[in-house]
Parts: C-alpha cells; structure tokens; sequence
C-alpha cells in the first residue's frame, strides 16, 4: 500500500493510548487519530484516579512520550457517534478502535438506592476530580455515612470523606471541591462488604495508605476476621489476598491511636436496605452473612440498622454504548472476540471494528492491565490488515476529516492544546505553591488549550 494505514482510536484513556503506540510502532506503517470526547486527554487518569494519588496520576508524564509521536494525532472535545457517525469514520479510517471506557455507577438493586442522599461513588469522584460531567457542589452535612462496596474505589471514596480538606489541599483539586470539603460534616465513615478478609477487592497498597493520614482512624472489628477453608485456600494461591489479610488483621488488633476521624471496615454484613425518612437517608440495614466453606457466605437472619445520613454506592463503573457499535446492554460492553467487534446477531466479526479496555472487558483491572489488552487488540487488527481483510476507505487524507469536523463548528482540541491547558493548570497550582490546580469548566478548558477559540 502507498499510503499509511489509517486507524481511528476513539477514547484517549490508558488503553487508547497504549493501543495508538503499539500500532505506530509495530513496524507496520500506520498513522492514528485518537478521537477523545473530553477536552482533555488521559480518561481516568483524570478523571478517576483520586487527586491523593499524585504516583498514579503521574503515569500520564510517561503517556506524554507516546502522545508527541508525530505518527499520532489527538483530536479532542469530539463526541464520536454524535460529532461524527461511526459509518462516516469509515470513510476515513481502515479501522477504528474503540476504548472508551466507563464512567457511570452500576446499579444497586436494593430498596431505598434512589433516596436523596444516597449516591453512586462514581458521581462523587466525579466532583472531586473536577469532570465537569459532574456536579460543582456536594452535600456533606452527614456526620456518619456508609460506603457499600469493598473495591479499590470504595477506598478512595472512604479516604476522601474521612480526610480533612486540608490534607488535600496540597492535591490538584480545584477551588470547588476544597470549599465544599472544608465544609464537611463527616466524621465517620463506614464501609460494608457482604463477604469475609479474603474476598475483599482492595490491592495492599491501597489498603495499608489508608491508614497513613493522622486524622483517620482505620477500625476493624475482629469479629469480622473469619476464613473458611476456601478463604485459607485463596491466602496460599495469592500473595495479594494473603496481604490484604494480614493488613486487615493488623488494623483489628492494634491499640487505637486517637485520630478524629473513624473509617470503620465492616465484614459480613450484606447492605439488605437504604432506609429514608421524609425522602432522605436516615440510615442502612444489614444481614449478618457468615462464610458457607466455599468462600461465598448465606444470611444468618440477624439484621443491623446502622445510623448513617448518606450511603455511597460503590459496587463497580458501568460502560456507556456508543451509537452506531453494537452493545451488550446486559455486560455493559462491546460484544468482542479478544478485540474484534462482532454483530450480536450473526456473532460473526464486524468488519474494521475493534475493542480495548474496560469497554473490551468490563470495568475491573488497573490501568497496566490495559496495556496487555491492547497488545492482543491491535495485533488482531495488524493480522486482519495484512491477510487483507479490512477495506480501504473513500477519504484516507489525514487533511479530509478535519475539514468534515471543521465544517461541522467543532473546537477540535489538539496535543498542543494539551500542552497548553496543562501548562495553565501548572500555573495556577505554583501560585499555590502545588504542582497543579485543575481547571474544571469545560469551554474554559477548551479556550485554555487554544485560546484562539471563541466559546
Ligand atoms: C474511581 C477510580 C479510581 C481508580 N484508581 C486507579 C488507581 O489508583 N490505579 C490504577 O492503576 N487504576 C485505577 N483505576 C482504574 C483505571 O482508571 C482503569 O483501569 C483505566 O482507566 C481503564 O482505561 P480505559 O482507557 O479502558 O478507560 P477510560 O480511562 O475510562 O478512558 C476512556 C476514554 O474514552 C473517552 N470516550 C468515551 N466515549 C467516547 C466517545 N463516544 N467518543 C470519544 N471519546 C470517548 C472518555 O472520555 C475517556 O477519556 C481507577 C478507576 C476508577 C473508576
């Protein structure tokens, strides 16, 4: 072929991003654009990963080495599906990869999850992430709040309501979300699993920071340390689990060390009911659960009823489809073969459609994970290319969809508008005296990065 191969990634996330570099650099010649709905790129990194993990959220320093590659153009602030139909990528594109990710809350099926006050934790992080998806101000006037959900994210979610806002005023997060944390009611902060120690989710490393601030007291009941045989069998297969144990153990028989604000990690105690009054949490009910051998557990018909004015929902994100790609509505992912599209009625591959990470294979996993995903994706698309089974789009001049999205008004944002929010952004944080402040409007966002933009 004469020409580059051309291929679209819609989704500028961890996966997107691992998926372009793998393609430029396969030894095949191949261009990309890496579509992003966001003004912004980096998905979760962003807008997920919460702003006391300036480690994680500095993965993005290393992305920053892939997005200069001249063989990857971003083009952001552009909805695909909406700005541009996936039958008119076609047009342009030998192939599209979709990663776009998840950023909505899984639902809870238990009475009482649509009381005022009771909150899927992907809202939350939302605000304090500063998307601008999301809610600008958040009510904290609960004093005692429940986290259900035993994940990663159900500890970030505890760790923030349970620190000062002071403690995360050295973070990148923006003026709205310090003023309304400064305001918080909270002072404590239980989490709920329905299972035992070793079925929890948390990775160790996140578990044990969770102790490192001086004004959060981490409580564990050593009551809720129980393994069963299956339990015990999980500690001696995973060095995590067996970790995560040890961790919980520790926080259950240590003397407390008198910090003003309790994260209490509760066990077996399986949320049955968000209670309400007058329209508003007013507390949650729970089964007592005990282990059955196998590591799942059965009520024991003993309930609990705990004195909580908030409840977040921390049970797991949910993908969104994106129009014009078939959808598994039930798994809340793109029906795939290892990364090839397929038709949910023929079950055979669509033609030059692709999938990667959480939109791929659901919303678990860190974001190194993505990078293996990626790996299988883009080397089924360099097999499908070269036994000549993907099909040569009418426009493939990397000039002609800019024309279409500059005919169509959008305010394409580009890896040099990146670089220009994201200097703005470390600007504002060095008045501060932090490395960054987030800029959360969206059309300030889009001005920043080019200001040539009229919003
Ligand atoms: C609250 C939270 C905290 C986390 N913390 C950590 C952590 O500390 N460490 C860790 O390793 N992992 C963490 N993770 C997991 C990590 O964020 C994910 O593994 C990773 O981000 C998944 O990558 P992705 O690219 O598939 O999706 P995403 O990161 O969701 O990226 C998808 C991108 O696609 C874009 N998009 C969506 N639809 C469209 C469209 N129609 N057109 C154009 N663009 C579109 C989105 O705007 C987004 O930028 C966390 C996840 C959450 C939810």
């Amino acid at each position: 072929m004469s020409r580059p191969l051309r291929v679209a990634v819609v989704g500028a996330g961890p996966a997107g991003i691992y998926a372009s570099d793998l393609l430029v650099k396969s030894g095949e010649d191949v261009t990309v654009d890496l579509f992003e709905r966001m003004p912004a790129p980096f998905g979760l990194i962003r807008y997920g990963v919460a702003p006391d993990h300036p480690r994680i959220k500095g993965i993005v320093k290393s992305l920053h080495a892939v997005l200069e590659k001249p063989e990857i153009r971003l083009l952001g602030n552009i909805e695909v599906g909406k700005d541009i139909t996936v039958d008119e990528m076609r047009e342009y594109y030998d192939a599209v990869v979709f990663s776009t990710g998840a950023t909505g809350d899984r639902e809870l099926r238990i009475p009482g999850s649509q009381l005022e006050g009771s909150h899927g934790a992907g809202e939350f992080v939302g605000f304090y992430d500063g998307n601008p998806d999301f809610s600008r101000d958040w009510d904290l006037s609960a004093e005692k709040v429940g986290v259900i959900g035993v994940g990663n994210v159900a500890l970030d979610v505890a760790r923030v309501l349970a620190k000062t806002a002071d403690e995360l005023k050295v973070t990148e997060i923006p003026d709205n979300v310090y003023d309304n944390l400064s305001r918080s009611a909270v002072t404590e902060v239980h989490v709920f699993g329905r299972r035992g120690p070793a079925q929890a989710k948390f990775t160790p490393l996140e578990l044990k920071e969770l102790d490192h601030s001086e004004n959060v007291e981490v409580i564990v009941d050593p009551e809720d340390i129980d393994y069963d045989e299956a339990s015990e069998a999980a500690r001696r297969e995973s060095k995590s689990v067996d970790l995560v144990c040890q961790t919980l153990e520790g926080y259950a028989i240590r003397e407390p060390k008198g910090a003003t604000h309790k994260l209490y990690l509760h066990f077996f105690e399986s949320p049955v009911e968000i209670l309400g009054e007058d329209g508003r949490v007013v507390g949650l009910k729970t089964e007592r659960t005990e282990l059955d051998g196998t590591g799942n557990v059965h009520g024991t018909g003993k309930f609990t009823t705990w004195d909580v004015q908030a409840v977040y929902r921390a049970v797991g994100y949910r993908s969104e489809a994106v129009e014009g790609v078939p959808f598994d509505a039930e798994r809340a992912v793109i029906p795939n073969d290892g990364g090839r599209v397929l038709d949910p009625s023929t079950e055979a591959p669509v033609q030059g459609l692709y999938a990667t990470g959480w939109i791929k294979r659901g919303p678990v996993g860190l974001i190194g994970n993505t990078k293996s995903d990626a790996k299988d994706t883009t080397t089924m698309l360099l097999e499908d290319f070269n036994a000549g089974r993907l099909s040569a789009p009418a426009k493939p001049e990397p000039q002609a969809v800019l024309e279409l999205l500059d005919a169509r008004g959008i305010a394409v944002t580009t890896w040099e508008g990146w670089r220009n929010l994201d200097a703005a952004e470390r600007s504002l944080g060095e008045a501060e005296g932090r490395e960054r402040k987030k800029i959360v409007e969206w059309d300030e966002m889009v001005v920043s990065s080019h200001p040539e933009y009229e919003i």
